[in-house]
């Protein structure tokens, strides 16, 4: 079993990055972060982009509303980050609270400044194959590591466990591409699926993104498939400072041994996150300034 190393292959993107924007002379790529509330995994998510994007020399600002905002307030910010020209992405980080419409809000940003590729431009392309859009950075990020750990899902049965806007569908289009490294046979189940194990149990390549902890259990695993964890849940832990530990959607000691790839949570799906809207970062502002 080889470990797929997602803290290594988000350290290479971002290394190529950072070397890419050191060669921008004059006005650097520009992100806006919105928050808006405490919910601690988007503090933690937010704080993280944050600290990557200064990393890579991408200027930023992060804008924290009210978590009282209303949805056409929160709409007026985005039109005025929509219509800056010193702004390339912006990125509003979900959950949002419950009076604001989360669709709506990925609808109101610019396609061309859409970096989380959650609009429905974006998403249009993505099931277009046309790769001039921004494919949404989780589902990019499995992507990406499977490329780089040299798994090509040409004839494959790639099996998608969630089929969320977020995760779930947008992995599946992409595994279903026609393109090098794509050309998947595509299965989708959610939480309505008929007989889930024996599904997955014929998965060549298995992506778990279902929001439930240690979830896919060995059982559900055929030997020597690749397991793509994208689950990050937090789980009580007495013995931890934070009370807690994160553990995916996969039992990891159980399923491990009888893949041949797998990724480990945290350091595998959740950095590459990171660095794929980075990149989608750079691309924005690349597009604007070839207008
Ligand atoms: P989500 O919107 O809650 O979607 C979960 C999906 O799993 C839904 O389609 C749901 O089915 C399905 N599901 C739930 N229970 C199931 C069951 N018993 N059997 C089969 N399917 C079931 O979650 P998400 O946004 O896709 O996120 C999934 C996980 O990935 C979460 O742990 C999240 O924290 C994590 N995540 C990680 C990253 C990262 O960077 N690594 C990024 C985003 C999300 P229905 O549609 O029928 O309800």
């Amino acid at each position: 079993m080889t470990l797929i190393d997602g803290n290594k292959i988000a350290a290479d993107i971002i290394a190529e990055l950072t070397a890419e924007v050191a060669q921008i002379q004059g006005r650097k790529p520009c992100l806006a972060l919105v928050r808006v509330g405490d919910d601690p995994a988007s503090v933690s998510y937010v704080t993280k982009k944050e600290k990557t994007s200064e990393q890579i020399g991408i200027t930023g600002k992060v804008i924290l509303p009210p978590v009282t905002i209303s949805q056409n307030e929160l709409f007026a910010l985005i039109d005025q980050l929509n219509a800056d020209p010193a702004v390339d992405g912006i990125l509003v980080q979900s959950p949002m609270p419950k009076q604001i419409d989360e669709v709506a809000v990925f609808r109101r940003i610019a396609p061309q400044k859409d970096v989380d590729g959650l609009g429905t431009m974006n998403l249009g392309k993505v099931a277009q194959d046309d790769e001039t859009g921004f494919v949404s950075c989780t589902p990019a990020g499995i992507m990406e590591l499977l490329a780089r750990s040299g798994v090509d899902l040409k004839g494959k049965h790639v099996v998608v466990v969630g089929r969320s806007l977020l995760v779930g569908k947008p992995v599946a289009l992409l595994a279903l591409q026609k393109k090098a490294g794509a050309n998947g046979t595509v299965t989708v189940c959610h939480s309505q699926t008929a007989n889930l194990p024996e599904i997955t149990r014929q998965a060549d390549v298995l992506i778990a993104a279902i929001g439930r902890a240690e979830f896919v259990k060995a059982d559900m695993v055929k030997q020597g498939a690749v397991v793509i964890d994208v689950g990050i849940n937090r789980v009580a832990d007495a013995s931890k400072r934070s009370g807690y530990r994160l553990v995916g959607d996969v039992q990891f000691s159980g399923v491990a041994p009888k893949c041949s790839q797998i990724t480990p949570v945290p350091g595998g799906v959740g950095p590459m996150t990171v660095a794929m809207l980075m990149k989608n970062t750079v691309k924005a502002y690349r597009l604007a300034q070839s207008h």
